[in-house]
């Protein structure tokens, strides 16, 4: 069994049961968390364990990114400054058209390379060809929470339901439990509420949660309110969808009496801030969620609207825009950040052992170079970690004890290869769209 011991680094264990930050030492062994002491030096290696060297690192739990559609990082920059609507249909539905399973394989792997870069542990996907992004989340190490997007408004869709039973059964607790597969339908205004009652059928079967995107925008409330009478939470609530553990993506135009439906079932909600802000669809009232005792998780949504896969980042604008929205600074200090962007997230995706780093956990972790000006002096590790940490601080990346990146370099994957075939797909998707005008 391999073992790691990270000395004399500063610890930020965004664990209630801990203080917030020490210097200590965190013994690694095997896919586990072993020891933590918070006070340097003081656990003996033993022959066989591996030093890390901690001195210039802040260590921390690693991020866990909530909602994503990984290879929408080949769309990175294609659509931009337009509303989500046209954004969709005009943009991102015709080229989506035209990817294959190669494609989706290979812009997968570019970002499951940024968020480990990043110091992300744990994606969540939503998307096609999902065998693919399955088969680059084992290369890789990371841990995901994949589903295959259901949409079903054709015939054709019962298909959707059929692929995502199959790809529980194959997929679902593979590598030790580091592949999770969840089932995704899209949205309430792509998904029907019959199409709904069959994926409700298929969480009833498979005992997997359900991700879905709910009141991203205003027009889609509208439009829910002007058809069903309902918010789209309350037509989700009434049909029974909550009595299934819900991921629910953004939850941007929450009406008020949807912050107690939320809160009645334990929805976990993922604020998705990035997105929201480019895509002008508004700012999400986490602060209003958490305070109604709702559970929320942070994600970067898909590369082509945000437009990177940086969970740093996500975390200081979660921050920034309550505070900015509100005129109120108090609104989601850095602690809470920290606890949205990790434990918030791993306990909304059903991943029990992750999130906060813990004697006997998965050991799921981030080193981050902190001896840059950007970082000096350090009166608050995790202040600095919100405010102040960029992803290319990150060093080091460990995921169920495997290393991933290493003095900031990828161990599992090869960087080079990928971005070149990564180019090579995004090519001919533009080549492609030239052709079908
Ligand atoms: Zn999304």
């Amino acid at each position: 069994m391999k073992k790691y011991l990270i000395n004399n680094a500063m610890i930020v264990p965004v664990d209630d049961e801990r203080s917030p930050y020490f210097k200590g030492d965190l013994l690694v062994e095997g896919e586990r968390i072993e020891k933590i002491v918070e006070r340097p030096g003081v656990i003996e290696p033993d022959s066989d364990t591996e030093i890390i060297v901690g001195e210039n690192l802040i260590v921390m739990p690693g991020l866990v990114n909530g909602h994503g559609h990984t290879a929408m990082t080949l769309f990175r920059s294609y659509a931009d400054d337009m509303p989500l609507q046209e954004w969709l249909e005009e943009k991102i539905w015709p080229i989506e058209e035209l990817l294959s399973a190669d494609d989706i394989y290979w812009g997968t792997l570019l970002g499951i390379a940024e968020m480990i870069k990043g110091g992300t542990t744990t994606f969540t996907d939503m998307y096609f060809f999902m065998d693919q992004v399955a088969k680059a989340a084992v290369e890789s190490g990371m841990k995901a929470v994949l589903s295959r997007g259901l949409v079903g408004l054709t015939d054709e869709d019962e298909k959707g339901l059929q692929e995502t039973e199959e790809f529980i059964n194959r997929w679902h607790g593979e590598e030790r439990g580091r592949i999770n597969v969840t089932i995704g339908p899209h949205a309430p205004y792509t998904c029907p509420p019959e199409y709904l009652k069959k994926v409700m059928a298929l969480a009833e079967k498979t005992g997997r949660p359900l991700q879905i995107h709910l009141s991203e925008t205003r027009k889609e409330v509208e439009d829910s309110l002007r058809q069903w009478g309902f918010s789209p939470p309350e037509q989700l609530y009434n049909m029974g969808f909550f009595d299934y553990p819900v991921i629910a993506a953004h939850c941007v135009h929450l009406m008020e009496r949807d912050f107690y439906l939320l809160q009645e079932k334990n929805v976990g909600v993922i604020h998705n801030p990035g997105s929201n802000l480019k895509l002008g669809s508004g700012i999400a009232s986490a602060a209003g969620m958490l305070k109604e005792g709702i559970r929320v998780g942070l994600g970067t949504d898909g590369a082509a609207s945000n437009n990177n896969l940086d969970m740093i980042e996500e975390m200081r604008l979660a921050a920034l825009i309550s505070k900015g929205a509100s005129e109120d600074p108090t609104l989601i200090d850095a602690a809470a950040a920290m606890k949205m962007a990790t434990v918030n997230g791993a306990e909304i995706l059903g991943l029990s052992e992750t999130g906060s780093l813990r004697e006997g956990y998965k050991a799921d972790l981030v080193g981050l170079r902190c001896d840059r000006p950007h970082l000096i002096p350090m009166h608050d590790p995790v202040a600095h970690l919100v405010y102040a940490a960029q992803a290319a601080d990150v060093e080091l990346v460990i995921v169920d004890g495997q290393i991933l990146l290493e003095k900031g370099e990828l161990k599992t994957l090869d960087e080079e290869k990928i971005k070149a075939e990564a180019e090579k797909c995004a090519f001919r998707l533009r080549e492609g769209i030239k052709k079908k005008r």
